[in-house]
């Protein structure tokens, strides 16, 4: 099956029973028992309920892993990946990870013994370099936020192979449409799927897959144990979203490419941030890697007082936070999704107060081209 007749088909197709043509919600926290410990494959909602199972089902297809899980958030997602770690092991994350996932790292895990480290992981080298005798798992995003950075994810799993590690990735900017990461190596792989998977802003998720039947069971033990499951309801709106993920994401892709174009051509526009420009540094990794670039871009303007200019002025870019929905929106990384990193770390990284990101929606594109246009012009 492709990956569009995937999105539609895969998992488990609508209700057999009634031959409804999609997964009915099944709103409910127990199931009856024909006697003690007898039960129809469900038995509490928390442990499985059938509608997180259609879901869970048609990720693990998406991913091409061995077993899906959803949860309440992709930070819930995270923490219950973390969950498979022990007291005094050490993760080396990519440095430029999501604001939250740096947080949690940081903050609560720390508290715990989880040691964490963040380096370039675009640079393979720093990454044998960083690792210690405690080191239990690398945690990768690729593409980044909001500086669009790829890494290797194939060199990178060789060398976790290499050394016993796990290899995670955060494909919430790809997704399984454009990158399969357990294809390259990876062993755990993960989503907010409140990004471009549930795509239409309405609903906070984090998905799993794991390629192996063992990490499979140990996550589902988790899951179970801590409780951060998705609950019917949006696991059905999910599912809903996800039906077209593939025309959005290639729709996604035309208008970035157009508005990249204009970008370039910009004199206000000091730097642009595009995996799928030539000049990227991992123009050739994103294009081995992914078979499409995403619909993120960041770019420069040069100061805090312009990049606000711009998006006072803008119309059809909605001022917020997150990404990957149907309406374009536009944010400025250094006050918004990255202000919880402190302000020497962010210029250590590269997030100038004049980064705005966007994230392209599926607007007409000469609609958004004109109204970046007017915002620029001051
Ligand atoms: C939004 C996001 C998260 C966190 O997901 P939530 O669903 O908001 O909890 C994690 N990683 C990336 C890359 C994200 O964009």
């Amino acid at each position: 099956m492709r990956k569009k007749t995937q999105l539609i088909h895969g998992g488990i197709f609508g209700d057999e029973k009634t031959g409804a043509v999609s997964v009915p919600i099944y709103q409910v926290s127990t199931f009856k028992q024909d006697g003690p410990g007898d039960h129809r494959g469900y038995e509490y909602s928390r442990t499985g309920n059938p509608t997180r199972h259609a879901l869970e089902e048609l990720i693990k297809e998406l991913e091409e892993g061995k077993r899906g899980f959803a949860f309440g958030s992709g930070m819930a997602a995270m923490t219950a990946v973390m969950m498979l770690l022990n007291q005094g092991d050490h993760v080396l994350l990519t440095d430029d990870v999501y604001g939250g996932s740096f947080r949690i790292m940081t903050k609560v895990l720390n508290r715990f013994g989880i040691e964490a480290t963040f380096v370039n992981t675009s640079d393979i080298h720093t990454i044998e370099k960083e690792i210690k005798s405690n080191t239990k798992a690398l945690f990768i995003e690729s593409p980044t936020n909001p500086l669009l950075k790829i890494t290797d994810l194939e060199s990178v799993s060789k060398i976790a192979n290499a050394n016993g590690l796990l290899t995670i990735v955060d494909n919430t900017f790809s997704t399984p449409y454009w990158q399969n990461p357990l294809n390259l190596g990876a062993d755990i792989v993960l989503h907010s799927a409140t990004k471009y998977l549930g795509g239409h802003s309405d609903v906070v998720a984090g998905l799993v897959v794991v390629n192996d039947e063992k990490l499979g069971n140990d996550l589902h033990f988790i899951q179970n144990s801590t409780g951060g499951v998705l609950g019917p309801q949006d696991s059905w709106l999910l599912m809903r979203g996800m039906k077209t993920l593939g025309i959005r994401m290639e729709e996604h892709e035309k208008n970035t490419s157009q508005i990249v174009r204009f970008l370039t051509e910009h004199k206000e526009v000091s730097k642009i941030y595009y995996p799928g420009l030539e000049n990227h540094p991992n123009h050739d990794i994103a294009k081995k890697q992914s078979r499409g670039f995403g619909g993120m871009v960041s770019f420069d303007v040069g100061s805090a007082e312009k990049a606000e200019r711009v998006l006072e002025k803008v119309k059809y870019f909605t001022l917020a936070e997150s990404l990957g929905a149907v309406e374009s929106l536009i944010s400025v990384p250094a006050l918004m999704t990255h202000a919880s990193i402190p302000a020497d770390r962010r210029a250590e990284l590269g997030i100038t107060d004049g980064l705005i990101r966007i994230s392209v929606g599926l607007e007409d594109v000469e609609d958004l081209v004109e109204d970046l246009e007017q915002a620029l012009r001051g």
